[in-house]
């Protein structure tokens, strides 16, 4: 018998988000580079915080997340009224549509931009519009065409995931300039630490009152596996989003954690370094191969192979070597593999099994 129990329009429409692999059939060593893990983890420091916050798991919450506002405000200069802090960046993402956009409205975002753009809006009831990218990379001009008085968000990330590429100050002003006025434009800086001295648009979120960023600690911080993000954007926008948080979306657990993760800076910055020489190694050992990627800016690069069939082959090849990386073919990119920057060990092993599989002699690599 046919069932009235139907969910709100749109939601038959959503496909789940598909996570980066962790394991390999019959492979009991291997090495994770489909998720764009800091392969260090997070600072120790981090670690004994998380065990003493364990003390006290009987206890709610802070409900406003006031001592890790105040944290990520110090070590980023900015206004800690103007932070909200979620379950991962996603979870901020998710306020965002919930907030803004609705039935008839539009969410705008790039030709391979982050598919979570795309979930949040259907969620919301919202309709999600892609924009073209020119040859990987975010085109502000085709952003602004496709606005319409519909559109509620733009969504970038910069640096961009799958893509890794990211553009330039002046284009995000132009972008923050050109969009219509009933929509804010979000910059998702998942990737922001891995560029140095890049503050994620926080300069351009002083100057304007449409743009608001979203940052992650899953990303270099080493804390996926924690759920913790955090939005800054103009009061009345974080006022709006603090509306539709759940009071407790955070444990203790998650703020200690967080906050002795914001507070070590030098450990932030020594990943950097680690992860900006070994993505170098790595992008420079695949190119000799005939590998070529966009040069990177985040922690992971973008192989790109002649076909979908040798893409897909490749794959199987470095998993059954124990090595997962991640076809993108989701994100319209059938013949790349998003290869998240491993350790020094990882990127090596990869390198030589990719030469491997293309049956190349790799000695003066390894
Ligand atoms: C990984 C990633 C995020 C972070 O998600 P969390 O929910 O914070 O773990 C956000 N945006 C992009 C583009 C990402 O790649």
């Amino acid at each position: 018998m046919a069932t009235k129990i139907q969910p709100q329009p749109g939601i038959l429409d959503i496909d789940i988000y598909v996570s980066g692999k962790a394991g390999v059939d019959g492979v009991s060593e291997v090495i994770k580079l489909s998720s764009n893990e800091n392969p260090y983890g997070p600072a120790d420091a981090v670690q004994k915080a998380f065990r003493d916050a364990s003390h006290q798991l009987h206890r709610y919450p802070s409900t406003d997340h006031l001592p890790l506002r105040q944290a990520i405000a110090a070590a980023h200069d900015l206004d800690a009224d103007r932070i909200i802090c979620g379950a991962g960046s996603d979870e901020i993402i998710t306020f965002l549509c919930q907030a803004y956009a609705g039935v008839n409205d539009e969410v705008l975002f790039t030709e391979h931009g982050f598919s979570m753009y795309r979930i949040s809006a259907q969620a919301a009831g919202a309709t999600p519009v892609e924009a073209r990218e020119r040859e990987r990379v975010t085109d502000v001009d085709a952003l602004l065409a496709a606005c319409t008085d519909k559109t509620r968000l733009v969504f970038i990330a910069n640096p961009n995931n799958p893509t890794g590429t990211m553009i330039g100050g002046n284009e995000i002003c132009r972008l923050a300039d050109g969009i219509p006025p009933q929509a804010i434009l979000v910059l998702d800086g998942a990737y922001a630490e891995y560029v140095q001295g890049f503050d994620g648009g926080a300069a351009l979120i002083e100057a304007r009152q449409n743009v608001v960023m979203t940052r992650t600690f899953s990303k270099i911080y080493g804390l996926g596996g924690l759920r913790i993000g955090w939005g800054y954007g103009p009061k009345s926008v974080i006022d709006v989003l603090n509306r539709v948080r759940g009071p407790f979306n955070l444990s203790e657990s998650q703020m200690a954690a967080a906050i002795a993760a914001v507070q070590d800076q030098d450990y932030i910055n020594m990943c950097r370094d680690k992860n900006t020489g070994n993505r170098a190694w790595l992008a420079d050992a695949l190119a000799k191969l005939g590998v070529p990627s966009d040069t990177s800016t985040a922690n992971f690069i973008l192989a790109r192979f002649r076909s979908e069939k040798e893409a897909v082959e490749c794959d199987a090849y470095l998993k059954s070597q124990g090595l997962i990386v991640r076809l993108v073919k989701g994100y319209k990119l059938p013949n790349c593999l998003r290869i998240t920057v491993g350790d020094e060990a990882s990127c090596r092993r990869v390198a030589h099994a990719v030469a491997g599989f293309l049956g190349v002699n790799d000695d003066a690599n390894i």
